[in-house]
């Protein structure tokens, strides 16, 4: 079989060697990053696709995380109920993947590295268990709000817990939804009470709560007596009262839910009983400071959906080169050449929003008004659109890999199920279209520096994409149309939120594949995304929404877009457990 370059399983295979688009955008972005990280992300990418693969299977499948209804002697008041036993593989796993510095790198106290780092690294994880990646936003968002808004002794006591890298780091929590909603956050109704040294108690109900055996969770809680979001606080709840980390906090683990997929991750409903908190702000910033945190989190969400989108285009590409149906590859079959260019460009337009909101987090950080605004637009759209592109990858890896694709013997069947979660968790479609009407009817005025910046990425097109740039710039005039008539209608914001989401998304997607394709022709001579972003904007942009795709072309194209971009680049595998080596 001349097609049967892939080898006829993906686990094995280096997903970060194997990936030069991830490479393209650390080099584009952050080359001096990339070249005093390179040796660790190649050996985190050997991990994830082996080691992690392992374990993310076993602990799917075989042993999820269970309640023991024992209880706990608890540190001052009470007593703590419910304690959540996972197995050895899995905590062995989240010990690893702290060690190899995926948040604490971003947090030291000597030459941080850009949140980049830690998003690419979630990047990574996702391909393989997006159960183990899952409490990794959630450690980078309390890290990063606590960094950002603890007071020194909230710093010295908190901070190096979360982000250290010796393989005993506390990892995080966001417990912010009730079981009234979780879009509502500022109807929270758990209480916050000041107790006579300084702490705070916490009552109510927490009906969400991931990673529940985290160290150090935020909550959202309200002064007693207080509605609204006025009357929120944003509160540390560390599983340990004592300084020494010895005496369990107070709260009980009620039930931990049973769910469709993500099954390795303990996703649990919570019952607070006075339990200890620490203030991190006080009422009336608790809302703005967990939706800060839910923002670095909503990131990693659009890198883990671009991680499915790899993992599932790397699952059908192994299986097509070694499946022969009347005599021939399936990869050698048009129909299924079509799909997988499709495969291909929707994972490329993926990581083009995600790496985007990633970047545009990092540049954020800077005191530019716009650079905020501009990252809270691209935030929303990539958490939306990378989801369902997650979800429709996964869906077309199950159909392509056929009724064994279907079961659970293989990854596309845990894949698919997994994803769905990408759409719901961090704010489901709707709430990201209302965050991106609120930041283009805000003080910020979203609209203004969303359409200047698509001008821009257009202005910067060589003279040899004109047409590219033509399309563009009639896009962008549609969206701006889009934006002012809410602007001038701001009444009709619930109404036209959605339709506003989707158009930006599209764009934003075509501009950024067009600044990365004219990146990539520049600097290495590679046009393989100039060709991608004629199929999306065949796809994308078309009546008919069928990417043209021409008999005398295809092989060709597939070649480019399927095998040029996904081809084994095999590196030794290191023996990296808990008890191996550091990474350099
Ligand atoms: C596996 C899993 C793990 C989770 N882990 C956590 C966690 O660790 N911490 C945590 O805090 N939460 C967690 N969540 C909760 C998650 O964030 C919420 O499910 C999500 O934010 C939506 O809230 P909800 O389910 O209460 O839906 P609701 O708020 O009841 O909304 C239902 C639907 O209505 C839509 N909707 C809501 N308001 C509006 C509006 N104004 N206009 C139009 N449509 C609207 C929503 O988009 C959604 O589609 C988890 C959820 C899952 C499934």
């Amino acid at each position: 079989m001349a097609s049967n370059t892939m080898p006829p399983v993906v686990r094995g295979l280096n997903f970060y060697a194997l990936d030069q688009n991830v490479k393209y955008f650390l080099e584009r972005t952050n080359p001096q990053m990339l070249k005093r990280q390179n040796g660790r992300l190649t050996d985190l990418g050997a991990w994830v696709g082996n080691e992690l693969d392992v374990q993310a299977e076993y602990s799917d499948r075989h042993a999820p995380p269970k309640l023991a209804h024992d209880i706990i002697p608890a540190g001052k008041p009470g007593e703590r109920t419910g304690r959540v036993v996972f197995n050895p593989a899995y905590e062995d796993a989240q010990i690893e993947i702290y060690r190899r510095g995926v948040i604490g790198l971003a947090f030291q106290d000597k030459n941080p590295e850009p949140h980049s780092l830690s998003f690419v690294m979630g990047y990574l994880l996702s391909q393989t268990d997006i159960s183990t990646h899952c409490p990794v936003t959630m450690t980078g968002a309390v890290a990063y709000v606590v960094n950002k808004y603890g007071s020194d002794d909230v710093k010295k006591r908190f901070l190096h817990e979360s982000t250290r890298m010796d393989g005993l780091a506390k990892t995080g929590g966001t417990w912010a939804t009730e079981k009234h909603s979780g879009s509502d956050v500022a109807n929270t109704t758990t209480t916050a009470r000041k107790h006579f040294d300084g702490s705070y108690r916490l009552n109510g109900q927490k009906w969400f709560a991931s990673n529940a055996s985290s160290g150090l969770a935020v909550a959202t809680a309200r002064a007693e007596g207080t509605t609204g979001a006025k009357g929120l606080g944003l509160y540390l709840v560390p599983s340990h009262v004592d300084k020494d980390w010895t005496k369990p906090n107070s709260y009980h683990v009620t039930k931990l839910k049973e769910k469709l997929g993500t099954r390795a991750l303990a996703t649990a409903e919570l019952l607070l009983d006075d339990t200890y908190a620490v203030e991190l702000v006080p009422p009336p910033h608790g809302l703005r400071v967990m939706m800060e945190a839910l923002g670095y989190s909503r990131v990693h969400n659009a890198m883990s959906a671009a991680g499915v989108a790899h993992r599932a285009l790397l699952e059908v590409r192994c299986w097509m080169d070694n499946r022969e149906t009347f005599g021939k590859a399936l990869s050698d079959r048009p129909m299924n050449q079509k799909h997988m260019i499709g495969m291909s460009v929707d994972w490329m337009a993926a990581c083009a929003l995600a790496f985007e909101a990633a970047h545009s987090f990092d540049v954020s950080q800077g005191n530019d008004p716009t650079a905020h605004s501009w990252m809270r637009m691209v935030t929303a759209i990539a958490k939306y659109r990378t989801a369902d592109l997650a979800v429709k990858s996964a869906n077309t890896a199950v159909q392509m890999v056929g009724g064994n694709g279907y079961t659970a013997d293989w990854p596309t069947e845990r894949l698919m199920r997994d994803a769905l979660v990408l759409q719901v968790w961090e704010g489901p479609r709707q709430i990201q279209a209302l965050e991106l009407t609120r930041v283009i009817l805000g003080p910020e005025k979203g609209a203004e520096s969303f359409i200047k910046n698509l001008n821009a990425l257009a202005k910067a097109l060589p003279s040899e994409m004109k047409t590219e740039r033509a399309l563009l710039k009639r896009k962008s005039a549609e969206i701006a149309g889009m934006m002012g008539d809410l602007v001038k209608n701001p009444q009709t914001a619930e109404f036209v939120a959605d339709d506003i989401l989707d158009a930006a998304a599209d764009i934003l997607t075509y501009a950024l594949m067009a600044r990365d394709a004219a990146w990539e022709m520049k600097h290495h001579n590679d046009s393989t995304k100039t060709l991608a972003l004629q199929k999306l904007a065949e796809t994308m942009f078309s009546q008919v929404k069928q990417a043209g795709y021409n008999v005398d072309t295809l092989a060709d194209d597939f070649n480019r877009l399927v095998r040029g971009v996904v081809s084994p680049a095999p590196t030794p595998v290191k023996k990296t457990g808990p008890n191996g080596p550091a990474p350099n």
